[in-house]
């Protein structure tokens, strides 16, 4: 792993120069028998990521739209939206946006979604909820919620529920199992555990959501589940999509199986760890300690954070600013990607050197 990232922000985070080299390759059309290859290696390279043997697909966005996209296909009129920050409040608004009816289960920022919390809702409450969306990994906050607990409660309390999971921050760097874990959507844009530029979003759809999606006759163009599983099963997608990020996805992809994903996973936990124990003198973790991201981490300090941030920028250190109600009082370091332990201990170094 090259050591040169500078760069500690929660995504878009640093990329690999090799990465970045991989998308000036010359233009392939999407229709060709060379893009149907890449195609297929990219869904075999997602299989284990994601660990499933079931459709996986690749949409031209961020992550964003499939979140709005997940919505679009599978709920007819009702979901509840689980949220402990910004990002799971973002599919609140987007399900509002859309007309839906919308109910919300929230654990409050810092806090992860507690199973039992979720039982207890989908147990005493008699609305039919077509899907329930969890969020694995919360950014704004640095909170990771235990998905494999929560999305077993909603297939046991409300099984005709699907299960529609934002991975954005967790795929890549913590473990996701699509299969074991019965997820029915689950997406991630690329710019953060998988260390791509942004522009693309991996996501998988389970059968049952596909069945689901042909009950709405109205799911849109752009992004028509069935339109990605039609093209998917001819090794291409429905549009034009953003090419050189697919030369760099089959090429990243190959480079984490390289790596491993479970010493990746381990990489990851590591740089929380290091993060968590050599801020302690001058910053307090802003979440629940329990649930501490192996991605991203969230600090109130004793400084003001805008300080911090200004004094590592002017040693040519970025790191992430405070996110939504937070802005003002936490700085976020985004431990995520290709970055390695010792560049996140260099970066520590210098950060304590400011707060003296
Ligand atoms: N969900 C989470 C957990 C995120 O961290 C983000 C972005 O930071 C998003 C969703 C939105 O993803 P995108 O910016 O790719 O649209």
């Amino acid at each position: 792993m090259t050591e040169t990232c500078k760069y500690f922000i929660p995504g878009p985070t640093w990329v690999r120069p090799e990465i970045l080299a991989e998308m000036t390759r010359p233009m392939i059309g999407h229709r060709s028998t060379e893009f149907r290859a890449l195609f297929s290696r990219i869904v075999a390279g997602l299989g284990p990521l994601f660990n499933t043997s079931g459709d996986r697909f690749v949409a031209t966005s961020s992550g964003t739209g499939v979140m709005q996209a997940a919505l679009e296909n599978c709920v007819n009129r009702r979901v509840l939206v689980t949220t402990n920050g910004a990002f799971s409040e973002r599919f609140f608004a987007i399900a509002q946006s859309l007309g839906l009816e919308v109910d919300q289960l929230d654990a409050g920022w810092g806090n992860a979604v507690e199973p039992d919390a979720l039982a207890d809702h989908l147990g005493s409450r008699r609305a039919h909820y077509d899907a329930v969306t969890l969020t694995h990994n919360e950014t704004s906050t640095g909170v990771t919620n235990d998905l494999a607990a929560l999305a077993r409660v909603v297939h046991e309390e409300s099984p005709d529920s699907l299960v529609l999971v934002d991975a954005v921050s967790s795929l890549g760097g913590i473990e996701v199992r699509v299969d074991d874990w019965a997820l029915d959507v689950c997406l991630a844009s690329v710019q953060k555990g998988i260390a791509l530029p942004p522009g693309i979003t991996v996501f998988t759809v389970s059968p049952r959501a596909l069945e689901r999606a042909k009950k709405h006759p109205y799911r849109g163009t752009y992004f028509d589940f069935l339109a990605y599983k039609k093209h998917a099963d001819d090794q291409s997608v429905p549009s034009t999509p953003s090419i050189p990020h697919f030369f760099a996805l089959a090429r990243q992809l190959d480079d984490m199986a390289s790596e491993g994903l479970e010493a990746r996973f381990e990489r990851h936990r590591t740089m929380r760890d290091l993060t968590i124990q050599r801020t302690k003198r001058y910053a307090r973790l802003a979440s629940d300690p329990e649930h501490a991201s192996p991605t991203v981490t969230a600090l109130t300090p004793a400084m003001k954070p805008a300080e911090i941030r200004d004094e590592m920028k002017k040693r040519g250190y970025t790191i992430g600013g405070g996110y939504g109600q937070w802005k003002e009082t936490t700085f976020r370091i985004g431990h995520i990607g290709d970055m390695g332990v010792a560049a996140v201990a260099e970066m520590l170094d210098v950060l304590d050197e400011v707060t003296r």
